[in-house]
């Protein structure tokens, strides 16, 4: 029988074999058999009551972590971009997961909130950094998280607290089914003058540091403890190095880039080439902080890496 019947009740959009390179920051990669764009979070818990357990899933937020392989995925993919509610309470924030990150900064400095002043530079939703303890300029989600409403596989819906999710550096231990609804978050009173100065620095920042207006999924490797990712890579000597259309930025070297035209391939297998380098250089094995996901398919690439 079709898929298609989980779909029957939805409120939202549900698109068949739909392309998510558009959904992502690198947009490169294949098809999603579906993407399902829930209208808002009952609409979300009531198709994943219904929809198998056993059949694949996966969540979309900014789609700025991910790198979709040209195969694309089967099952269903979710867009959480429609659950984008904020509400402030005092010093505590609550938020749908697929609010942008950014938003939330600029809600909560419009308070005087102070703490949330790094989210203004992260490009992903709220949903996207819990999952990776996303982080920047000595501040990490766990820092700001009180707790989450979760929906597991089975279609149960509870909380959990910032402590059960055993948040690490860019890691989040919870199973791998949940997805994250909604959240609590805290802040400090300060004032707005203030929180605004620090998110403006941040924003200058990363304007001189980042390549921020290229397709890119971010850091592409995590810092190996007491080290920087970025340095082992310019040490091995790929700072700029080319691998079909996808390059090692110039501007910060642990950040991949799609020149326009790059396959996911060639930014999955430039990044390999990378590892590879710094592994013969120093020994040390980068792990990758973008998350790829999809099916690989041999694609012949033109040209080859200089
Ligand atoms: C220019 C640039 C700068 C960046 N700078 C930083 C930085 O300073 N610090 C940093 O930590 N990261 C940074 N990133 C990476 C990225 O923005 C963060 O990891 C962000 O938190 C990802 O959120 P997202 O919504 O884009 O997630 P996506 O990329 O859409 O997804 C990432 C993962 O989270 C999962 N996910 C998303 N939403 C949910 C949900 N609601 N429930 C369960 N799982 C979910 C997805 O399934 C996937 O596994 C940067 C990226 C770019 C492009």
């Amino acid at each position: 029988m079709s898929k298609m019947q989980y779909f029957s009740e939805i409120k939202g959009e549900i698109f068949k074999n739909k392309s998510l390179a558009p959904l992502t920051w690198f947009k490169v990669g294949g098809p999603a058999e579906y993407l399902f764009t829930p209208e808002d979070k009952t609409d979300l818990i009531q198709f994943i009551k219904k929809y198998p357990s056993h059949f694949p899933k996966m969540v979309i937020g900014a789609g700025s972590n991910l790198l979709i392989r040209e195969g694309g995925l089967s099952g269903v993919v979710i867009s959480m971009k429609n659950l984008n509610t904020i509400n402030l309470n005092g010093e505590n924030i609550y938020a749908e997961t697929g609010a942008l990150d950014m938003s939330i900064a600029r809600k909560a400095s419009m308070m005087g909130l102070s703490g949330l002043e790094f989210l203004i530079g992260i490009p992903g939703t709220i949903g996207g950094g819990i999952k990776m303890n996303a982080g920047s300029y000595g501040s990490e989600i766990k820092d700001i998280l009180i707790d989450v409403e979760v929906i597991d596989n089975s279609g149960s819906v509870f909380h959990v607290s910032q402590k059960e999710l055993k948040l690490e550096y860019r890691k989040n231990n919870s199973p791998k089914d949940w997805i994250f609804l909604s959240c609590n978050l805290k802040g400090v009173k300060s004032q707005t003058s203030i929180v605004r100065t620090k998110m403006k620095e941040i924003i200058n920042d990363r304007k001189n540091n980042q390549p921020i207006n290229q397709l890119t999924g971010g850091s592409t490797f995590k810092n190996p403890k007491k080290l920087k990712s970025w340095k082992l890579i310019d040490e091995a000597g790929c700072r700029g190095l080319v691998l079909g259309n996808a390059k090692v930025s110039e501007k910060h070297c642990n950040f991949l880039i799609n020149n326009g035209n790059a396959l996911s391939s060639d930014i999955e297998d430039l990044g390999e080439i990378v590892r590879n380098r710094v592994f013969d250089e120093t020994g040390i094995g980068l792990e990758w902080e973008i998350v790829r996901v999809g099916k690989k398919v041999h694609i012949k690439r033109e040209g080859s890496y200089e």
